[in-house]
């Protein structure tokens, strides 16, 4: 993702993040709408800026997610504002062509990360919801009804909603594949001390507990110290604490929680 900073901004944020806030640019749709807009927002002298700017191929980060952009007042505080390349006229098959079909799938991965990142359920708010701060997905448009502080009503009655919560939903099956599917190698024998063992498997196992932050060195052989890591992890996931890698032990090396 490129970096074009805003130039209007509040660091940091007056309330805890609740909402995705989708605009659309009002600009035309082309492969560089969003790096043009983010520039725009880098220099212009109205005090306006978003979050991310989307267009076919790719997006712009514009202010930080811990940082208030100026974009639906009444929602900055507590939302996260994206900028879709089109316009709030267009019909539901506009927004369903080529370009912004490719748009839509950019903008999804995007919501689809802050959905998972600030638990933000993947829904369109009524205006009923919105205004009893529930958390969710709304509009520039639901915005300026329910809070009366400006008259925006982008992106317009087209926007595929349907469409593109389907598509972050997809974005976040995708992440999920990728957290679910651990590979656990093959467990051959447990790796005990004394005698010392050696082998291939140690050094797998040591790798692995390495990347999960452990001390020890990736030299295959199973050393009074990595017995004490061996115990100390047994103890720290509930197994019973016998320095020896036995098949739990080994899994969990993979599956446990890395706390
Ligand atoms: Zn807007």
């Amino acid at each position: 993702m490129k970096t074009v900073k805003a130039r209007w901004f509040h660091s940091g944020r007056l309330s805890p993040i609740r909402l995705v806030v989708i605009h659309s640019m009002e600009w035309a749709e082309k492969p560089t709408t969003a790096e043009d807009c983010a520039r725009m927002f880098a220099t212009m002298g109205r005090q306006a800026s978003a979050h991310v700017c989307v267009d076919n191929d790719s997006v712009v980060r514009c202010v930080a997610d811990k940082d208030t952009a100026w974009a639906a007042p009444g929602a900055n505080a507590d939302g996260l504002q994206m900028e879709l390349a089109g316009f709030a006229r267009q019909t539901r098959g506009d927004w369903l062509d080529a370009y912004s079909k490719a748009m839509l799938k950019q903008a999804a991965a995007v919501a689809a990360g802050w959905a998972r990142l600030y638990k933000i359920p993947v829904r369109k708010l009524s205006q009923a919801q919105l205004r009893a701060g529930l958390k969710g997905f709304t509009t520039h448009a639901d915005v300026s009804d329910v809070y009366k502080r400006s008259d925006h009503h982008d992106p317009g009655a087209g926007f595929p909603w349907d469409v593109f919560l389907d598509l972050v939903r997809e974005a976040m099956a995708g992440e999920d594949d990728g957290d679910d599917e651990v590979a656990i190698p093959e467990w051959k024998r447990p790796l005990t001390w004394p005698p010392t063992t050696k082998g291939d498997d140690v050094k797998v196992w040591q790798r692995q507990m390495r990347k999960r932050g452990w001390k020890l060195d990736v030299d295959g052989w199973y050393s009074q110290a990595d017995e004490d890591i061996c115990k100390a992890f047994q103890r720290e996931k509930g197994l019973p604490a016998t320095g020896n890698v036995d098949r739990p032990t080994w899994e969990a090396a993979w599956t446990a929680p890395i706390t």
